[in-house]
């Protein structure tokens, strides 16, 4: 377990204060807010609040330098976002111990997800000098359609608490590859990643105003006048789909474009001829992850009647036998939840689950004490009226239900208004592509319960969002393309 020294040499280690046009400083007036550890609910430290007119001088930053950080040579850029990658690296340690502290989450996890976040300034280091445009031919041979992809202009990247560095990492290594500057907002009950990602670019020769950061603890009103000035170009979103909502109709004032990571309602199916064992470690994965406050997270096992016993028996006796406890402590597995409203909701889903007829296999009740812990929980025969049904749990809770036929699977998996990711187990080749085929989800893990990838496209269809994060399309979201209509009289 860290001691109470390192804990604070951690949070020291890093700023506290708003970053505008490479200088570290106050919010206007000296807010601050207080930062809390999920484990404990005691305070970690105060960070500087940013105001609406902190949140225009971000602007005014980003804006400033957008020109002259365009014409940056590509491999200038992909230079700068290698080094981060390697600083990001070497500091793995402290900036794993930060995500805990703020976030909740074992320091093992915490490690993959510092360089998860690493692997986008790799991945992203490589796109930045392949940035293309076409040249070709017009049908009638007297022109030539020639395009170019340039920087979409100042971005707003506005991110959330579940994964406080690899998220801000997702969105801020494509804008740096694409020449774009911009202002990162953090979500106020994780900011301190985000100030430490900040250092790291510094430190990797980012030039001042290209990245501003704004933590506050008044997200509407502070972001809103980005919104409504013309300087701003683009609005990156991760978060609820509610937010996104809200943010969509303040992105229209202005035509801005956007990209929006919202929320999921993963549907985890195992069929008939699955290998059970194989989808047991994948259910753990997929549920377990981040404690299952992830976009990503299985929220409905559908699995057919055949194994459903044999299935439901194994995988509650490995979240059974998980342990519950500080993200600090190494024998943590499952760290507390964010905070008393996100225990609280995933308390009420389950007894709602268990109030429509759900049978309880394992878990299902709040630890009491300091902190938001709740154990892991396995709910059996769950009827598809159960609010968790239909709601992200964001929490360790696995609600199973069975099915006997592929097309009612199909149809139930597809019957929600989301569609981030399916996960699919099954032997049967011809089945795999026809059911990936048809589930309603950007992404589908093929016996596999994790897609996470930064080479590859992550993103949603319906109300899990619009646009792709990673691969070769990322950094697509931040480029506009420009044609340019050349005549060329025949010769
Ligand atoms: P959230 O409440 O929507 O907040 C996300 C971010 O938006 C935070 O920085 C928040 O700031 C800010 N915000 C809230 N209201 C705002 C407003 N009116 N104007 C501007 N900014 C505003 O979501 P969350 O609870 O942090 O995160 C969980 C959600 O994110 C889940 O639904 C999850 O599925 C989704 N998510 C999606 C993906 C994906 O890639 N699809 C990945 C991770 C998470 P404050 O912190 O100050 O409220």
């Amino acid at each position: 377990m860290s001691t109470a020294v390192e804990v604070t040499s951690a949070i020291s280690g890093v700023r506290h204060s708003l970053l505008v046009s490479g200088a570290w400083r106050e919010a206007t007036g000296g807010r601050t807010f207080t930062v809390e550890d999920p484990a404990t609910g005691e305070g970690l430290c105060a960070v500087a609040d940013a105001s609406p007119e902190d949140a225009i001088a971000a602007l005014d930053a980003a804006s400033s330098v957008q020109l002259s950080w365009a014409r940056t040579a590509p491999r200038e850029r992909a230079e700068i976002l290698r080094r981060a990658h390697q600083l990001l690296l070497a500091r793995i340690d402290h900036l794993a111990m930060l995500i805990t502290l703020e976030m909740g989450k074992s320091l093992l996890e915490s490690r993959r997800e510092v360089s998860y976040a690493a692997d986008y300034f790799g991945w992203f280091s490589e796109e930045a000098v392949r940035i293309a445009g076409e040249w070709k031919v017009n049908g009638t041979g007297d022109g030539r359609i020639v395009t170019m992809r340039q920087p979409v202009g100042p971005c707003l990247l506005i991110t959330p608490w579940n994964v406080p560095l690899a998220l801000p990492a997702r969105k801020v290594a494509p804008a740096i590859a694409a020449g774009c500057t911009m202002v990162l907002k953090p979500a106020s009950q994780t900011p301190l990643c985000a100030l430490a990602l900040a250092e790291v670019l510094a430190e990797a020769g980012l030039p001042d105003g290209v990245i501003n950061v704004i933590p506050t603890s008044t997200s509407g009103p502070t972001t809103k006048p980005l919104f409504d000035d013309p300087r701003l170009r683009k609005v990156s979103f991760t978060g609820s789909t509610a937010v996104g909502k809200i943010l969509l109709g303040n992105a229209a004032a202005n035509i801005l474009r956007v990209s929006m990571e919202l929320g999921g309602n993963a549907p985890f199916i195992v069929c008939a001829d699955a290998d059970v064992d194989a989808a047991v470690r994948g259910a753990v994965t997929a549920k377990m992850r981040n404690l299952g406050e992830a976009c990503v997270a299985a929220n409905r096992f559908l699995v057919h009647d055949d194994v459903a016993e044999e299935f439901t028996t194994e995988l509650a006796a490995r979240l059974g036998s998980m342990v519950v406890g500080s993200g600090l402590d190494p024998a943590t597995d499952v760290g507390p939840l964010i905070d008393t409203a996100a225990r609280d909701h995933v308390a009420a889903l389950v007894d709602d689950a268990v109030d429509v007829g759900a049978r309880l296999v394992v878990g299902g009740a709040a630890t009491d004490g300091p902190g938001h812990f709740y154990p892991p929980t396995v709910l059996a025969d769950v009827p598809r009226s159960a609010r968790l049904w239909h709601e992200e749990i964001f929490g360790p809770v696995a609600p199973i239900a069975t099915f006997t036929d592929d097309e009612e699977m199909v149809r139930t998996a597809n019957d929600t208004q989301f569609g981030l990711v399916s996960y699919l187990f099954t032997r049967d080749v011809g089945r795999a592509v026809w059911l990936s085929e048809r589930l309603e989800s950007g992404m589908v893990g093929l016996n596999r319960g994790f897609v996470s990838d930064a080479g590859a496209p992550f993103g949603g269809v319906k109300h899990s969002g619009l646009g792709r994060e990673g691969g070769s399309v990322g950094i697509d979201e931040y480029l506009e393309i420009k044609y340019v209509a050349l005549d060329v009289p025949p010769g």
